[in-house]
This record gives structure tokens, C-alpha cells and sequence, in this order.
């Protein structure tokens, strides 16, 4: 026998007993876009690796260690699978002019790929909605994209999800403010560990959201953002709280909330959930105004946020709301000589009609085909035999209530099983 082959670390299968909440998610999540507007978008999982350089900032955790990245010989092109979809639907948006006729909220939903290390809550393949507003300068709209969140956590049963704002206002405000952090660092030098040491001088905001305690010290005593943002920068803010206010959205301003990515200006938000351990972020975004002409467009204003299927869905978990299934309205069993055939065409009938019909397919007994029919959770059996055949009819078996078994006539059998079922479910 040879050796057998697994999933890649860090890459899930999802089965069909966990699909059923994905699903259900899925379900939530469109509909819930569909009302505020957002339109469907899809990009390929593949894009030039140059695209994420450039948008995401050379000194990211993503970019400096996460990227699935590799040369294509056969074109001799530099490619990455996607790490994020910001990056590539800006790029889409730009390729195909689509903000030529105004302002467009989109999204997308696809597996995105990290090379982290495998936990609790973060893989190597997960998954993302994210939705994105673009053209739209104003606080409006960075508030419009916070309370829609908020309305899909209510809806998806989260009662404990909470939220975290933060303006990092303009470049030029963060490169007066990216100086005097470096200086207040390097005065700590000793005190910073490896990874902080790194960024001190390449990305110093980052070494803001270290998790190492000792970092932890030395930032608390850094200067802060808020102090170094003008008038524009702190109007935008005020703005966002306002609206947030009026809305009755509870929020808390983390100052030491950067984000991961190097795109971000103005508005940043996080929604964060203590119920799943470290991995508790579940969904993180903010403004990027400057990202169109970052990768070669014409400047335009856009934000947005992306959020984590596979932690979202285990809050739905942890909240015990259990999607309910569609269990077959009726197991198809078979015998006898053409009675597959017969047996075909009258399920087709009712699958036309809506009903969903599972045929027993293969050989078996009567009795281990009604073994099968009763686990598929079918709520009721259809029986072809040599009998039915010849009367040109179907025997209807009620599988979960005490009643008669009957024979339906196979004229019109969609109406007959539609009523008889109905009596059944009344
Ligand atoms: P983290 O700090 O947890 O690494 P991030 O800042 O890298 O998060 P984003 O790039 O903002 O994450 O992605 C948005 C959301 O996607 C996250 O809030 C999280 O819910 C989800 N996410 C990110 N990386 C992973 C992963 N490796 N596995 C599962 N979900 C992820
Ligand atoms: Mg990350």
C-alpha cells in the first residue's frame, strides 16, 4: 500500500456537518451586504507578488514571512496567492475604471493565504468577507461600515463582540510622529526584544501593537499619535464619533491600534471577541486613502474592513444558534426489474417541484434499503416495486409520525406528495 496523503498543515477541510454552519453564515452574511448596498466583486486567488509589496508595506508580517510567493518559470513572473483581497480589488478597480461613474461599495468573499503558524483560530488557508467602499471620502461611510458590523453580529446571535476605533491620521502627520517614537525607542533600546528592534527604525508604529510585555512598558510611556494629528485628521475623528454616538454604538479608543497593514490612514476599527482565546480579532479594518495611487491609480478616497470566517463561525458555535438541515422529504426505495428507472423518473418529477428526493442507489435488500431510507432523516419513503409498476403508482411511507402507508398514483404525483406531506408536517 502506498503511503497515505494528508491536507496541507494548516489548510482545512470543512465537512458536510460543519458546512451546514458555513452555509448558514454564508446565507447571513449575502443577505445582510445585499440590504446596505454592497455589490459582489471576485478576484483571482493569484496576483503579481509586486501588488502586495507595494500595498501591503515591505515591513509587514505578511509580506516579510507570511506570503506564499513563487517565480513562474514558464512566463518568468513573480506570483503570490492572495494573502488579502484589499490589494487586488483596488487593483481591479483601478483596471477596469470602475469608480468612473462615482463612489462603489463591494465585496468579496475566498480563501486567503498565510504562511503563520497553525492555532486555535489561525490557519493557512482561511477565509474572508470583506466589503469595501470606494470613493467615499467622508466619516460617513468609515461609520456606515462600523454599524453595519454591528447589525450582522446581532443577527448572527453575538452578544459579546466589542469595539476598538483609532485615527492614525495623515502621512505627514505620522512621518512627525514616526520620528519622535524612534527617538523615545532607541532610548529604550535595552528593553525592546528582537522583532521590535527590527522595526524600530523600518516600521516603528508596529512595535505599538507588540505583544511582548517589556515592548508593552516601553510603549506605554511613548508619545502618542492623537497629540500629533491637525485639524482635518482630528475633524474626521470627531466625525466618526459623532455618528457612532448617535447610533448607539459602544466603542473604546485603543491609541495603540495600528494595524497590521501598511495601507491604512485616517480610520481604523477592530471587532474583538474574548471567547476565542488569542485569537479574539475578528474583524479589522479602516481607511486607505492612500492606496489607488500606491499601486498606480488615480487617488481616491476608499475604506473598508475584512472579517474571519473561521473565528466568526465558531462564535456562532459558542452561542449554540445550530443551523437547522434540510433532511430529504422523501428516501427513494427500489426493486424489481426497471424499477431504478421508474424510480428515477418520479424523483426527477419531484425535484422539479422542489422537493428534495434521495434515490437509493446500488443493490440491497427491501429491508436495508428502509434502514437506509430512515437514517438519511427523510421524512418519509417512497417505494417502487413490482406491484407499483404495474398499477403505475408509488407507495408513500410516512417515516417520523404514525400513519398509513398509501399509493399515490404517478400522475401528478408532485401535487399528491406535496399535499400528503403537508397533512404530515401540519
Ligand atoms: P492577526 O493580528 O490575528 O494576525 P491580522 O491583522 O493579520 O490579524 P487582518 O489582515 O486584518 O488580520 O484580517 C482580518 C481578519 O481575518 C482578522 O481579524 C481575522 O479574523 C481573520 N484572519 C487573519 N488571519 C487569519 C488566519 N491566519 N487564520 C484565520 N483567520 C485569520
Ligand atoms: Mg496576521
Amino acid at each position: 500500500m502506498s503511503t497515505k496523503i494528508q491536507a496541507v498543515r494548516g489548510m482545512n477541510d470543512i465537512l458536510p456537518d460543519e458546512a451546514q454552519w458555513w452555509q448558514a453564515y454564508e446565507a447571513t452574511v449575502e443577505a445582510w451586504l445585499a440590504r446596505y448596498g454592497y455589490r459582489n466583486i471576485r478576484m483571482p486567488l493569484v496576483e503579481h507578488t509586486q501588488l502586495f509589496r507595494r500595498a501591503i508595506g515591505e515591513v509587514t508580517d505578511i509580506v516579510e514571512k507570511e506570503m506564499y510567493s513563487w517565480r513562474d518559470e514558464l512566463n518568468g513572473e513573480d506570483l503570490t496567492l492572495r494573502p488579502e483581497a484589499t490589494a487586488s480589488l483596488v487593483r481591479a478597480a483601478i483596471e477596469h475604471n470602475l469608480l468612473y461613474d462615482g463612489p462603489k461599495r463591494l465585496w468579496y468573499s475566498g480563501p486567503m493565504y498565510r504562511h503563520e503558524r497553525p492555532q486555535k483560530g489561525r490557519y493557512r488557508q482561511f477565509h474572508q468577507y470583506g466589503a469595501e467602499a470606494l470613493g467615499f471620502p467622508g466619516p460617513d461611510v468609515d461609520a456606515e461600515l462600523i454599524v453595519m458590523c454591528a447589525a450582522l453580529w446581532r443577527e448572527l446571535g453575538l452578544t459579546d463582540v466589542r469595539l476598538e476605533i483609532n485615527t492614525i491620521g495623515a502621512p505627514e502627520e505620522r512621518a512627525r510622529y514616526r520620528a519622535d517614537l524612534i527617538r523615545h525607542l532607541e532610548a529604550h533600546q535595552d528593553a525592546l526584544d528582537a522583532d521590535a528592534k527590527r522595526r524600530l527604525h523600518s516600521n516603528p508604529l508596529r512595535v505599538l501593537d507588540s505583544k511582548n510585555a517589556a515592548v508593552q512598558a516601553v510603549v506605554a510611556s511613548a508619545p502618542s499619535l492623537m497629540d500629533y494629528l491637525g485639524e482635518a485628521s482630528l475633524a474626521h475623528f470627531d466625525g466618526l464619533r459623532a455618528l457612532l454616538d448617535a447610533a448607539g454604538q459602544a466603542y473604546v479608543i485603543n491609541p495603540k491600534l495600528v494595524r497590521g497593514l501598511d495601507y491604512y490612514n485616517l480610520t481604523v476599527f477592530e471587532w474583538i471577541s474574548d471567547r476565542l482565546g488569542a485569537q479574539g480579532t475578528v474583524c479589522g479594518g479602516g481607511r486607505y486613502d492612500g492606496l489607488f495611487a500606491q499601486i498606480g491609480g488615480k487617488p481616491a478616497p476608499a475604506t473598508g474592513f475584512a472579517m474571519g470566517s473561521e473565528r466568526l463561525i465558531a462564535l456562532m458555535h459558542d452561542a449554540g444558534r445550530a443551523p437547522r438541515a434540510r433532511l430529504p422529504d422523501a428516501y427513494l426505495v427500489a426493486q424489481g426489474e426497471g424499477s431504478y428507472a421508474y424510480g428515477f423518473r418520479v424523483a426527477e418529477a419531484l425535484r422539479e417541484a422542489g422537493f428534495a428526493i434521495v434515490q437509493h442507489a446500488g443493490e440491497g435488500s427491501f429491508k436495508s434499503q428502509m434502514k437506509k431510507a430512515d437514517a438519511s432523516g427523510a421524512w418519509t419513503a417512497l417505494i417502487v416495486g413490482d406491484d407499483e409498476m404495474r398499477a403505475d403508482e408509488i407507495s408513500f411511507k410516512p417515516l417520523r409520525r404514525e400513519a398509513p402507508q398509501v399509493r399515490m398514483a404517478r400522475a401528478r404525483i408532485a401535487e399528491t406528495f406535496a399535499a400528503a406531506l403537508a397533512r404530515l408536517r401540519d
